[in-house]
This record gives C-alpha cells, sequence and structure tokens, in this order.
C-alpha cells in the first residue's frame, strides 16, 4: 500500500521527516540490543525501561555492553585487515575522553585495543584498571610536570607531545629517572574535517600540534636527547567526519615530511587520530568502519609504495564511534507545554517536553548544537506524531536535550522518555550545573544491569560545600 507522506510541520528542519511510525528506531541510530517488548514498552539488554528507572532513577545512562565490545572487537579487526593486506600492521587506542571507566578500560583491552588518555584523571583510571602503561597514550598541550613524571616514571607507551617546552620536559624528566620514552611528535596538517566536508589550509589557527615545518626541528631535536625516542608523527583532523577524503588529504600531507624525516632516522610508526561519525539521527549516515578503514589504509599504503617508503606501522584512535551508538539516556517527562511560534506559512505550535535532566548530563547540544534522537520508552503510542522539543530543567534557554523530533502527540508527564546515541561526549562532559546531581552510568547485557558509574546523591554535592561544616583545608 502507498500512502501519500504526511506533511512536515512548519517548524520541523528540512532532514527531519514525518516518521510512519513515532514508536520505530531509525536504523544505525540505536544501541544493537533496543527493542520493544509487546506490552510497547522499550527493552536493552534484556532489561525493560521501567525496572531501571525504577532501580537508578532518572535521568539515567544506559551501555548497551555487548555493542561497545562488538564495536571496539569491530574497529580493532578493520584496521588489522586492511593494514595486513599491505604487509603492514596497526594499533588502535580508544579515546577515552569520549567516556572512561575501569570496566571500559578493561572492555578495550579484552578486544584488543589499546587505550588514549588525556589527563590525570584520564591516565590514573586507566592505570588502576590494569591497562598495561606501554598501552597507553598521553595527549594534551599543557601536560603538567607532575603529569608527565607520573607518566613517565609509570612507563608509558607513547607520550604526543604539543609543544617544544613539553620536549624539554620530557627530556630532563626520562634522563632523571634513567629511562628512555616514547614519543609522537603532533602535527597540523592544515586539514579540517567536519562531517561531510574538509577544509584544507596552508596553516590551522588552532592549539594543538605543530606545523609540519615546526615539526621537522622538533623531530631532530628530540633525535639529539637520548632519553627521548621518536616514534613518528601524530595527527588528528577533527570529530564526527563521514568520509575518507580528509584523512587521505591529511595522510598524504603527513607522509612528506613522515619521508623526509626517515633521512635522519627511523619513524616506525604514523597516527592519524579519531574522528569517525556515527548517526545521531536518521539523516546522518556514517559509512561502516570496514570502509573507512580500507579507504584510509588503502590510500596511505599506495602512497608509501609511490615514494618507495616502507609503509609504518598505522595507529587510529577511535572514541565515539566506539561508545556513542551503544548509549541512551533515560529520562522521565515532567511537564509539556504548547507553544505557539511564528513560522513562515502563519502561526504554528510547538510542542515543549520537559525532562528531569539536560545540560548537566548532555550539554553537546547547547555547546554544539548538535541534534539527536527521542522515542517514547515505557510505552507505545499510536497517536498523531507531534513535533516536539526536549528540554532540560535547567535555568538556561539554551538548555535542550533534543531540538527537533516527532513523538507520539499524546506524550505526557510520568512517560520515560529515551535519546539515542548518547554514549559519548555526555557522561564524559556531564557536569553539577544548577547543583544537580550527575546520573549513574549502567550497563545492560543480557537480562542484568550493573552499575560502572555511580550516580552523585545530593549528600555528594553537600559535602563539598565548605559552609558546612566542612572542616578539611583550614589552616
Ligand atoms: C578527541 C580525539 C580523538 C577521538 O575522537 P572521536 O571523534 O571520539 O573518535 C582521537 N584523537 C585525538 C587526538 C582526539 O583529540
Amino acid at each position: 500500500m502507498i500512502t501519500a507522506p504526511r506533511p512536515a510541520h512548519p517548524l520541523a528542519p528540512g532532514w527531519l521527516t514525518v516518521p510512519d511510525d513515532a514508536n520505530d528506531f531509525a536504523p544505525g541510530v540505536w544501541p544493537a540490543s533496543i527493542e520493544r517488548t509487546a506490552s510497547g514498552e522499550i527493552e536493552m539488554g534484556g532489561v525493560r525501561a521501567r525496572h531501571l528507572a525504577e532501580r537508578f532513577g532518572t535521568p539515567v545512562m544506559l551501555l548497551d555492553e555487548q555493542d561497545v565490545k562488538d564495536r571496539a572487537a569491530r574497529a580493532q579487526r578493520a584496521f588489522a585487515e586492511a593494514t595486513a593486506r599491505h604487509g603492514g600492521s596497526c594499533r588502535v587506542y580508544y579515546a577515552g575522553k569520549a567516556f572512561l571507566t575501569s570496566e571500559i578500560a578493561r572492555w578495550m583491552l579484552a578486544a584488543g585495543l589499546n587505550v588514549d588518555v588525556c589527563s590525570r584523571g584520564e591516565l590514573e583510571t586507566a592505570l588502576a584498571a590494569g591497562v598495561p602503561a606501554d598501552r597507553i597514550g598521553f595527549h594534551g598541550n599543557n601536560k603538567s610536570v607532575a603529569e608527565l613524571e607520573r607518566a613517565i616514571g609509570a612507563g608509558l607507551g607513547t607520550i604526543i607531545v604539543d609543544s617544544a617546552i613539553e620536549v624539554e620536559r620530557i627530556g630532563a624528566i626520562a634522563e632523571r629517572l634513567g629511562s628512555a620514552q616514547n614519543v609522537l611528535v603532533r602535527v597540523r596538517s592544515g586539514v579540517h574535517a567536519d562531517t561531510h566536508d574538509f577544509l584544507a589550509t596552508a596553516h590551522e589557527d588552532q592549539k594543538f600540534g605543530f606545523s609540519l615545518e615546526e615539526a621537522e626541528r622538533v623531530v631532530a631535536r628530540i633525535r639529539e636527547l637520548r632519553s627521548v625516542t621518536f616514534l613518528g608523527l601524530h595527527c588528528h583532523i577533527g570529530s564526527q567526519i563521514f568520509g575518507t577524503a580528509g584523512f587521505r588529504e591529511s595522510a598524504s600531507r603527513v607522509l612528506e615530511l613522515h619521508e623526509r624525516l626517515l633521512e635522519g632516522g627511523p619513524v616506525p610508526l604514523m597516527n592519524l587520530g579519531g574522528g569517525f561519525g556515527i548517526a545521531y539521527t536518521r539523516a546522518d549516515t556514517p559509512a561502516p568502519i570496514e570502509d573507512l578503514a580500507d579507504g584510509i589504509v588503502d590510500a596511505v599504503a599506495h602512497e608509501c609504495q609511490a615514494r618507495g617508503i616502507e609503509i609504518p606501522v598505522l595507529a587510529f584512535e577511535p572514541g565515539r564511534s566506539i561508545v556513542g551508538p551503544a548509549g541512551i539516556t533515560l529520562y522521565e517527562v515532567g511537564t509539556t507545554k504548547p507553544v505557539a511560534v511564528d513560522a513562515a506559512g502563519g502561526a504554528a505550535e510547538r510542542l515543549y517536553v520537559s525532562v528531569d535532566g539536560g545540560m548537566s548530563d548532555n550539554v553537546r547540544p547547547a555547546l554544539y548544537g548538535a541534534q539527536y534522537s527521542a522515542r517514547l520508552a515505557s510505552r507505545a503510542s499510536s497517536a498523531d506524531p507531534a513535533l516536539v522539543r526536549v528540554v532540560g530543567m535547567h535555568c538556561e534557554s539554551g538548555d535542550v536535550v533534543v531540538d527537533h523530533e516527532y513523538l507520539p502527540g499524546d506524550v505526557t508527564p510520568g512517560d520515560l522518555l529515551a535519546v539515542a546515541s548518547t554514549g559519548a561526549y555526555s557522561a564524559a562532559m556531564a557536569s553539577n550545573y544548577n547543583h544537580v546531581p550527575r546520573p549513574a552510568v549502567v550497563a545492560v547485557r543480557a537480562g542484568r544491569a550493573r552499575v560502572i558509574l555511580r550516580g552523585e546523591t545530593i549528600d555528594d554535592l553537600l559535602a563539598r560545600d565548605a559552609g558546612l561544616g566542612a572542616t578539611e583545608g583550614e589552616e
């Protein structure tokens, strides 16, 4: 049967189509194990949404444990196979900044990945989780002397250096500790990629890395230091990238310097960073990781062949694409409010749906204008779809959770709402804005749910307030 498409709401953006069924799950947007039970309720990892909300409260972030593990293993396999075809090898690092707990670090290890960190807290989490130091990479444009001492003392696999000052610091610390520290030199290739397009300039105006010219001098300096070992160049061109063109252009530029550096000594490795995109809404159509891996690695291998140089060990750093699509956030609807809005074709109405979290548990909509998808989680409904804006409970009009979505028009207080693809950069970026406790993160799998990051309580918040009798820090 062919039915005419429903007319779009005048306030809906062009990419958002009216769904035939506002209870469905857009393919690629939701975790692998999500489904609706016969009663219409959402179930994930074999655990029902209502049960999870009752046990852990709302909001709560849920991770599909098997989906995370499968995505990690799949990325590892994709890059290993792509490089092996050219007689090369790879190292895949999980970018811990996307979301790191000790459990996640152990899942990554088990899947054969290494772990990237970019602060003392992430470093200590990885070490405490039992990640061998030689499987950790350490990023950052301003690592403190104390952080470097800890990293070098622990015997970290690689430090990605980001300034000339840092090179001297690492040299002095490693010398003092009698160790030899492996480093990569981060470069700006001039290529900056953002989803569909990439921008290539000679000079990028941003804080990370060295220009290709500066990098050559920095590598020469590193090679003078006996306590520092140069492994290769590092370049990360951006995040939420869908195609391979930006990676290929960047790799080509980096390889030119890589080849020149081979004249002064070995350059065994090249790290092309992360940034592989995911689907936040049905309008996003990222390529499978296998296609990206093949496209990037084939291009690098061909260019190495053309230059007559050996293909280096290729390193990659996916974060978002490992945990992002495997996570959802469950909220409870508190209020709904129709708001009359002036639209191009006359007055229109937008339904505001307020939930019990917001920018404190996911700041990406407020920070980047990021789009998300949502579904009723506690029930299915056959009510006509209504255009909604899901908003949080914070004192900020930019406190948006899902900017544009069609939900069943009978969405009502007490309903549970699930927001998709919140596994990356939401819990990781959570704050206590408005003194809101940060929610728990719960892993679900095979009918079981367990907390992997405890939620905060009001007592946790009050305990930090030194005016409430805490005496710590008094002189
Ligand atoms: C953020 C970051 C990554 C991970 O990016 P994703 O978009 O999460 O894959 C990898 N490498 C570096 C250097 C980064 O800063």
